[in-house]
């Protein structure tokens, strides 16, 4: 297995430019405001056009679709720029999410009203999978699009659509015909998250982000906004879904809390000594710190299959499948070690580290849900990784 992923001179070169811009621009405000997804506000807007301005966010896109040229390298060192920062790349979803589907399958008049605007900055998308009865077996959806001479009507719910409420653009996934095997029947469109006939209900999570439901009632769309083939939604929506467990988690996101956790047990008296000289503490650090170091590992090696061309398949599953399951397993460990002190919430009294650990427990329990679950992840690895029967 290689593990090993090589970048060339030019590629540090964007790293270190990068680097020095988010040291410039990110405030504690935008990072927050990212993180929580409880509707952008104006400085996080603002910070997306400057950086889209800078021609970065478009970085591995073709220069005639807004892009500025590049590989996929540099959409790597993008994410892991901004993890290491503390900070999400602005309008994450359209651009490595809905974005990479519109560049291969798109029509040229869908790339060219869309990829230039997601490049700079100015549109962000909502993913509008899930339905109440259709998450892990995505192939049972059943809202309809009906076909409407140059339109088609659609009705119907979708559930957990999380940007919606603020969201320029619904990636939507609907049945366009009901008579061919479930999976041959699903088509993919971007809808004006806007438009008349759509109602957006909010749901609150567990760990403080917003979520929605979302209604069609008769929704009016235009035929220009399929995406690629009618009827080849479903196979589109695993290509972005492989790209969302690509993108969504970096273990280089752990680091700076790790390392204040460190500090902390260096600085923390108990029981008449100091909290590293504990052995229990000990043994969970060197466990955070190796799992860390193979996420890393298994970032790299993902990224190093697509530099040399090959398709990712299972390898962004597992990928998901273990840093998913690492940011919990790392708050757990930072809870026992904080003990019962660790449970207080942020801006309370006496908080370790500011009440950060407890807020990261809540808000990781979706961790190993969105996007996939741990156990249809798991199901994906044994069958096209290890090849056994489904
Ligand atoms: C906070 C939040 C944000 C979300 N954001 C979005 C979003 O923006 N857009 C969107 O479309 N969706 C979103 N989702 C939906 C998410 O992708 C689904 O919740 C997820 O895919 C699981 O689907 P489900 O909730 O219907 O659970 P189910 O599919 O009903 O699963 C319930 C349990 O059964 C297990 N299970 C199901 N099938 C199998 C199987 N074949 N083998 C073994 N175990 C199985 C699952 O692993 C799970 O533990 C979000 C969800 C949450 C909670």
């Amino acid at each position: 297995m290689d593990f090993n992923l090589t970048t060339t001179d030019e590629e540090e070169n964007f790293r270190v430019k990068l680097s020095a811009f988010l040291d410039r621009e990110l405030t504690p405000q935008i990072c927050r405001q990212h993180s929580m997804d409880l509707g952008l506000g104006p400085e996080a807007r603002a910070f997306a056009l400057k950086l889209g301005a800078t021609g970065w966010l478009g970085r591995g896109w073709p220069e005639k679709y807004g892009g500025s040229g590049g590989s996929v390298i540099d959409e790597y060192i993008l994410v892991q720029e901004f993890a290491r920062h503390e900070a999400f790349v602005p309008n994450i979803v359209a651009r490595f999410m809905c974005g990479p589907v519109i560049l291969r399958h798109g029509s040229a008049e869908m790339k060219a009203a869309f990829l230039p605007r997601i490049a700079s900055g100015e549109i962000e998308f909502s993913l509008g999978y899930t339905e109440p009865s259709s998450g892990s077996d995505l192939a049972s959806m059943r809202m309809r699009a009906v076909d409407d001479g140059d339109s088609y009507i659609m009705t119907g719910q979708k559930i957990f659509n999380t940007q919606s409420h603020f969201a320029d653009y619904h990636w939507l996934a609907v049945r366009t015909n009901p008579d061919v095997p479930r999976h041959h029947g699903i088509s993919l469109f971007v809808v004006d998250q806007r438009a008349e006939g759509i109602t957006i209900r909010p749901i609150e999570t567990l760990g403080g982000e917003r979520t929605n439901e979302v209604f069609y009632d008769s929704v009016r769309v235009p035929k220009s906004r399929l995406v690629g083939g009618l009827n080849k939604g479903f196979y589109y929506m695993a290509e972005a879904l492989g790209y969302e467990r690509l993108m969504l988690f970096q273990a280089i996101r752990l680091v700076p809390p790790f390392k204040r956790l460190v500090a902390y047990t260096k600085s923390t008296m108990r029981g008449g000594r100091l909290l590293c000289d504990n052995p229990d503490v000990r043994r969970h650090l060197a466990q955070m710190a190796t799992e860390i170091r193979i996420a890393q590992a298994l970032e790299d090696r993902a990224f190093a299959l697509l530099k040399k061309g090959n398709p990712l398949d299972h390898e962004s599953s597992l990928l998901k499948l273990f840093a998913s399951s690492m940011r919990q397993r790392f708050v757990d460990a930072a809870l026992d070690i904080m003990g019962p002190a660790g449970r207080l919430e942020e801006d309370s009294e006496g908080a370790p580290l500011a009440g950060e650990i407890i807020k990261m427990a809540r808000a990781s329990v979706i961790d190993t849900i969105g996007g996939g679950t741990s156990e249809i992840l798991k199901s994906l690895v044994a069958t096209r990784g290890m090849g056994l029967p489904r």
